[in-house]
């Protein structure tokens, strides 16, 4: 990983919200426009990048389409049903269960300012893991039913956890030191967030669920 000197990157991601149910990325509040000469980033682009990351992709996602002007705000990706266009909307939230495919939304200088282009390749990998996980194609069970507040955490737990785990083993090559930081910092935040609204309230489900986030890595069969 190239290190940075600068700590402004070093920043983690000012907030993560779940508007509407939809999964939403917020990017962080002080993104400076910089001509990084990276690559076109358009939706093609991206679908090729989710296609050489995850080969069986289109069995979780339908399509991947930017943001329209002045929608979304800080958002660098999100994951919202077929066709809806505003991932703070009512009506946005992924489709969950068997078969469930839904879009990632992607605001372009959001993705694109001021990060390498392994960062594009861990969002993308990080909207396919929430992907994956609402269709229960992954080890970790859905959440239904519970506060949301509760379920926001223990699904970014869930795909912040994957990220790291997916660094580590070299999935995003290029990807910066400040870069995974922030993808650690996410991690921390939502499983320390997690951790505090589950420990005490339902220990055995803790155990349970916290014994799968320690090993994000196990959570999805790569056989395919
Ligand atoms: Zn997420």
């Amino acid at each position: 990983m190239q290190t940075h000197g600068s700590t402004r990157w070093t920043r983690p991601l000012r907030q993560f919200v779940v508007a509407g149910g939809a999964a939403v990325i917020l990017a962080g509040q002080s993104v400076p426009a910089r001509a990084d000469g990276g690559l076109r980033l358009d939706s093609p682009s991206l679908v090729r990048a989710l296609a050489r990351l995850r080969p069986d992709y289109s069995r979780y996602i339908f399509s991947v389409r930017p943001l329209a002007p002045g929608v979304g705000g800080r958002v660098y990706m999100a994951l919202v049903r077929p066709g809806a266009t505003d991932p703070s909307g009512r009506g946005s939230a992924p489709y969950a269960g068997p078969g469930a495919r839904n879009d990632i939304l992607y605001d372009e200088a959001a993705v694109s300012s001021g990060h390498s282009i392994a960062w594009r390749y861990l969002l993308l990998d990080h909207e396919y893991f929430h992907a994956r996980h609402m269709a229960g194609a992954t080890l970790l069970p859905v959440a239904r039913g519970d506060a949301a507040e509760l379920e926001r955490h223990y699904n970014e737990a869930a795909a912040w956890g994957f990220n790291v785990a997916e660094a580590r083993a070299g999935q995003y090559p290029g990807l910066r030191e400040d870069e995974f930081r922030e993808a650690l910092d996410r991690l921390g935040e939502h499983y320390t967030a997690l951790r505090a609204i589950l420990k005490d309230a339902d220990p055995e489900r803790w155990s349970r669920v916290s014994e799968l986030l320690r090993r994000p890595d196990l959570l999805i069969e790569t056989t395919d």
